[in-house]
């Protein structure tokens, strides 16, 4: 059995090489996915909306019937409210959401003729939309990187590397911008947030089994086997939730 470890409370030494990070997580997951499911922009919008406070699996559960009764935006927008809160109602904080919701599809309808905007300015506009949702649309739906998707797992991710010391969301995604290159924001992003969901988790990382644990300023007790081996396990383990197209073979 592994041995459990307590969180760091800061980082130990200096922080992790950046490139180094995005070069064994690739490894670990060379494809990463979006696990809200989704067809389009807008379905990815509303999703990444109702997945506030909630799991991707609840969200998953809920969408297949709202999208069933209401395909389009303008449909959405023109839905009774507690017929659209009664589906979303499993997500939590109903009402808002299904406000937000809601409120974006008709702005979407109507200021941007049924199609989701693909730049940041526009999509923060939006009833309902923050600057981590326009991130999750835009790098996911249009591989546009405008910025860096900051959630709670890459928040603890950014802090335990020493990447980034901020402990608000906007302050984190811009130590990451400068730490990472460009061309890193969308999947590179997308890792460290797979990684801090089912590796780094915030009560018990897994130091042991983490593919970054001999560059981790924040690593608790030694690592087990090799590199390569941990990144194949992570690979494997988030690919078994859904979330990476898996290590590659013998890598
Ligand atoms: S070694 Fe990995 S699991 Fe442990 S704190 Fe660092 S990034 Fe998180």
């Amino acid at each position: 059995m592994r041995k459990k470890t307590t969180p760091p409370e800061a980082p130990a030494g200096p922080p992790a090489d950046s490139a180094e990070v995005m070069r064994r997580l690739a490894t670990a997951m060379p494809s990463p996915q979006c696990e809200l499911e989704h067809k389009d922009a807008w379905t990815l919008l509303v999703a990444t909306i109702l997945s506030a406070q909630s799991t991707d699996r609840t969200v998953n559960a809920v969408t297949p019937l709202l999208f069933e009764k209401w395909p389009t935006p303008e449909h959405l927008a023109a839905a009774p409210r507690e017929e659209v809160e009664a589906v979303v109602h499993r997500t939590g904080f109903f009402r808002n959401k299904a406000k937000a919701i809601q409120g974006a599809s008709l702005a979407i309808a109507e200021r941007h003729g049924g199609e989701v905007p693909r730049d940041m300015v526009s999509l923060v506009q939006l009833p309902g939309v923050a600057r981590k949702t326009a991130n999750v649309v835009l790098g996911v739906a249009f591989r546009v990187a405008e910025g860096i998707v900051v959630d709670t797992h890459v928040m603890r991710v950014a802090q335990r590397l020493g990447l980034s010391a901020a402990k608000v969301a906007e302050k984190v995604e811009h130590d990451l911008c400068a730490a990472l290159p460009r061309e890193q924001w969308i999947d590179g992003g997308h890792r460290l947030l797979l990684l801090g969901r089912y590796v780094c988790l915030a009560r018990s990382p897994a130091c042991q089994d983490c593919p970054l644990s001999e560059i981790c300023p924040s690593r608790q007790g030694a690592a087990l086997g090799t590199v390569e081996q941990r990144c194949a396990a992570t690979g494997a383990l988030v690919a078994s939730r859904g979330g990476a197209g898996g290590a590659r073979p013998g890598s």
